[in-house]
């Protein structure tokens, strides 16, 4: 199935839900940055929710920044998502490999770590960008970011991430997002009806691992509470907008006195973008033309 977003509505409007399947774009995050098992899902996981939390914005330029810092040996994680469909992300320390967990999973929260902060940033394209931030709950991201969603953004929300990797990659990723608006939230009824459904289901990846589609999954989460389900189906995909000018600029970063070395001693330098891994070759000519752009700046 190719990666796309779907949206519903349940309960005359009063929840919303959003599914994306991310299976490609996860695997080739992986491949870009030659992640490991651990860094595969961790990048993934916050990649899906980064398209669940962009899919709610309004404006057409809308973009979300997820940035995870704990304290586990994976580092930060940082995930740029629009509205547009567009995704990318990258991890601080790509390799990490730990033992699985008891249960036999990847143990994301050991390797994301316990102790650190969730950052989010909502940039509608205009204006001062809209930031937050709460501190970790458990390191395995769907826990963490609902947390986020309930207590910065005060809706409450059940939010599913999920990523199967193995030795041939990545055969399943994506993610669920239930949102219950302020005008259902005060039924009780259909919120507790809402988190039996949710707590009895196996775990996002497994579902569709067993064959599920997001339809189907929707319509036993939602399907007797009145499920629309929106007739639009929105592509998603891994996009990164770095050019060889954008990453140049990043150069200026090292200061003169390094770029003058790169000059004289390496005659030219090359630069890897973070997000997407592509390196560009910056020429003894272009290093020249930053340093004297610097010179100008002062
Ligand atoms: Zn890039």
């Amino acid at each position: 199935m190719a990666d796309q977003l779907i949206r519903a509505t349940a309960a005359k409007g009063g929840i919303r839900a959003v599914g994306v399947i991310t299976t490609r774009l996860t695997e080739e995050a992986r491949l870009r940055h030659q992640l490991s098992y651990l860094a595969t899902a961790a990048l993934g996981r916050t990649m899906a929710a980064g398209l669940l939390f962009a899919s709610s914005m309004k404006r057409a330029r809308s973009r979300v920044n997820i940035r995870i810092k704990g304290n586990g040996p994976l580092g930060g994680i940082l995930v740029d998502a629009g509205l547009d469909g567009t995704v990318r992300g990258y991890v601080e320390n790509p390799n990490v490999e730990l033992a699985p967990t008891p249960q036999g999973k990847l143990d994301v929260g050991g390797a994301v770590g316990q102790e650190g902060y969730v950052y989010v940033i909502r940039d509608v394209g205009y204006g001062y960008p809209y930031s937050s931030t709460v501190e970790l709950v458990s390191g395995e991201i769907g826990d963490d970011l609902t947390h986020y969603l309930a207590t910065s953004e005060q809706t409450p929300s059940a939010l599913m991430v999920g990523v199967f990797v193995d030795e041939k990659g990545v055969s399943t990723a994506g993610g669920l997002l239930i949102q219950v608006l302020p005008k259902a939230a005060r039924d009780e009824s259909l919120v507790e009806l809402l988190e039996s459904r949710l707590a009895s289901l196996s775990g996002f990846t497994s579902l569709l691992r067993a064959g599920k589609s997001l339809q189907d999954i929707f319509e036993q989460l939602l399907g007797d509470i009145g499920l629309e389900m929106m007739p639009d189906v929105q592509l998603v995909r891994f996009h990164c907008g770095c050019s060889h000018e954008k990453v140049l600029g990043a150069l200026k970063l090292f200061g003169t006195v390094e770029l003058q070395e790169m000059i004289e001693q390496d005659k030219g330098a090359e630069a890897t973008c973070d997000f997407c891994g592509n390196r560009y070759q910056a020429s003894e000519a272009d290093l020249m033309q930053l340093l004297a752009e610097m010179q100008a700046e002062g």
